[in-house]
């Protein structure tokens, strides 16, 4: 699927400028390197605001977070978890249940960064077509990762997992983490347009089944404003979720992104000149009025 403007977004550049048309993407980027920068700060200049990975850390050495992949395959293992580990894993669900679990992908998940700019050169070569899979490969993939767990009695996932290898790597040293990087990055650019993220890691999807039933949705408020540039599904990680609620109107569709695989990036609000799309929650009975009109856009 293409858009008729050689630069995709272009219609919103002219009509937000370049910061209008990036905000979502620049705050997206600040907070994975805050991220970062949190977790480097103390092996670099000894100043531990935070300590540990993204499996498990403690923040101002109180708040234990816990990532419940590792803390599921784990329990799979037969291992019984520490106090402070399921207190951390409730507050990661609390906070992926409120702002959805792909939200991890999109705003925590070093690897992201990663597999955007693959995305993004892509789409600048010009480069179409590649292999495909289907997108429920990673539910399959996460099942398995759960079955060598309890039969191995070992994470054995962990020892290849890239998003923890990259972000251990980038606080305390890659080594030939960098060639399974390189891999990624290579394998979605050549390979397989959303390759990694959309298609096959088991990480995404389990982020995305915590985040079934998330508060925070994005949605195409004002789908009748669209003007079909497409813009939105050519930047989308994940563009099936978006058909439905922006072109469903007729159907009696939602316009609320309700899927669990949106990761509530915003790059379709970047991209949208017309202003189409907003975060709402999912309880959003009434969304703002149609673009033009006095009418409930539903
Ligand atoms: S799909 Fe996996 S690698 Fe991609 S952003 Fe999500 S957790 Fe990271
Ligand atoms: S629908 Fe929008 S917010 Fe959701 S993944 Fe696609 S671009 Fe990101």
């Amino acid at each position: 699927m293409s858009a008729p403007s050689n630069v995709v977004g272009q219609e919103a550049l002219d009509a937000k400028g370049w910061l209008g048309a990036h905000r979502w993407l620049l705050l997206r980027r600040v907070s994975q390197l805050s991220i970062l920068a949190l977790f480097l700060v103390g092996p670099l200049f000894g100043v531990w605001l935070v300590k540990g990975n993204l499996n498990y850390s403690l923040t101002l050495n109180t708040v234990p977070l816990t990532d419940p992949l590792v803390l599921l395959q784990s329990l799979v293992t037969g291992h019984t978890p520490e106090r402070n580990a399921l207190i951390g894993v409730v507050i990661v669900l609390l906070f992926y249940g409120l702002v959805g679990g792909r939200a991890y992908c999109a705003w925590v998940c070093p690897v992201n960064i990663v597999t955007d700019a693959a995305s993004a050169l892509r789409r600048k070569l010009d480069i179409r077509g590649g292999g495909d899979l289907p997108r429920e490969t990673r539910y399959w993939l996460l099942a398995l990762i759960l079955v060598l767990a309890a039969t191995t009695g070992g994470i054995v996932w962990e020892l290849v997992n890239p998003v923890s290898m990259l972000h251990r790597g980038l606080i305390f040293g890659m080594g030939a983490g960098w060639l399974l990087i390189g891999a990624i990055f290579l394998f979605e650019l050549f390979v397989m347009k959303r390759g990694w993220c959309g298609h096959i890691c088991p990480v995404g999807a389990f982020y995305s089944v915590i985040g079934r039933f998330s508060v925070l949705r994005v949605s195409a408020s004002k789908r009748e404003a669209c003007n079909n540039c497409l813009d939105c599904f050519v930047v989308c990680p994940e563009q099936q979720v978006i058909r439905l609620p922006l072109k469903g109107a007729a159907k009696g569709c939602s316009p609320v992104i309700l899927s669990p695989n949106c990761t509530n990036c915003g790059r379709c609000i970047d991209v949208c000149s017309k202003d189409v799309f907003t975060i709402v929650t999912r309880f959003s009975s009434s969304p703002p009025n149609p673009v033009g009109t006095d009418k409930p856009a539903l």
